[in-house]
């Protein structure tokens, strides 16, 4: 596995390397659900190549910048093990150190949900995505469900600007109480982890109740929103049902039924979100 920490050191290896490529992009503190996107890049391309990149235009929040763990040496020895080509993991001063501000929109799809919470967010993502496209020229690119708003922004942004990139994507890898995979989940104090279980369940009665014949939206996300008050401590930025294309928010059930209940809250700084199909 080469691991590599500059842009110009990445050129000459990817020169000399001939073969399709598979792209994961992560900010590290790897973990089951990055691990499973490797695997979808190994079915994929020839070679596989993983970033690690904390990105900094990404954060509208210089605590959860801060506190966001970094724990290189422990995601290489993971990376090894999986038997990943390339790891690119260059510093701050690497990728914008010559920046002069060009940023890349995201598509509406940014003003829904965490739009409105992270300003500048999806930028961020959208114009890191793309530095990294660049750099790597990759094939396949593999996003995790588990951020399905950036999922489909980058979607959109791959068929907005004729990016020769398909985006596969990735299902939720979950703790075994049902929390979803993240890096953040290391934050957490013992008791706030085991008690986040509360977050998957309350998306699951939301199909349940679906699935039961109820049809009221209202009904089912006050249902939801009582049964996360077992987690006080647990603080709700937002729990709404939207339809999987375009994230619009849905208050009536819609004939062709595509619907995702989406969550956001967090335990003091720790942000955590996650996401059902219905
Ligand atoms: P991150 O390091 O949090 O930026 O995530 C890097 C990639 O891994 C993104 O495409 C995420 O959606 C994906 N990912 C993170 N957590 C999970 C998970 N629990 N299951 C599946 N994919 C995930």
């Amino acid at each position: 596995m080469k691991v590599i920490n500059t842009i110009y050191e990445l050129k000459s290896y990817l020169a000399k390397h001939n073969g399709s490529l598979a792209l994961v992009p992560t900010m590290g503190a790897l973990h089951e659900g990055h691990l499973s996107l490797v695997d979808i890049a190994k079915e994929s391309a020839e070679f596989v190549a993983v970033t690690i990149f904390v990105n900094p235009q990404q954060f509208n929040n210089a605590k959860d910048l801060k506190l966001y763990p970094r724990v290189l040496e422990d995601d290489l020895d993971l990376l090894r093990n999986q038997a990943v080509d390339l790891v690119f993991c260059p510093t701050e001063d690497e990728i914008y150190q010559h920046f002069q501000g060009t940023k890349v929109h995201p598509s509406k799809i940014g003003d829904v949900m965490e739009g409105p919470f992270r300003p500048g967010h999806f930028a961020g993502v959208c114009t890191i995505v793309n530095i990294l496209f660049n750099l790597l020229r990759p094939d396949v690119a593999i996003f995790g469900e588990k951020d399905f708003q950036q999922l489909r922004i980058i979607e959109d942004m791959i068929l907005d600007l004729q990016m020769d990139v398909q985006i596969i994507r990735a299902p939720i890898k979950r703790e075994d109480n049902g929390l979803a995979r993240s890096s953040r989940n290391e934050l957490l104090s013992k008791k706030q982890r085991a008690e986040a279980k509360v977050i998957f369940e309350c998306l699951m009665l939301a199909k349940e109740l679906l699935s039961s014949g109820e049809t009221s939206i209202k009904k089912i996300l006050a249902n939801c929103k009582k049964h996360l008050e077992s987690a006080p401590e647990l603080k709700i930025e937002y729990l709404t049902i939207n339809h999987s294309s375009d994230l619009r928010e849905v208050n009536k059930l819609e004939l062709d039924n595509n619907l995702r209940i989406f969550f956001a809250g967090h335990y003091g700084g720790v942000r955590l979100i996650d996401n059902l199909k219905l």
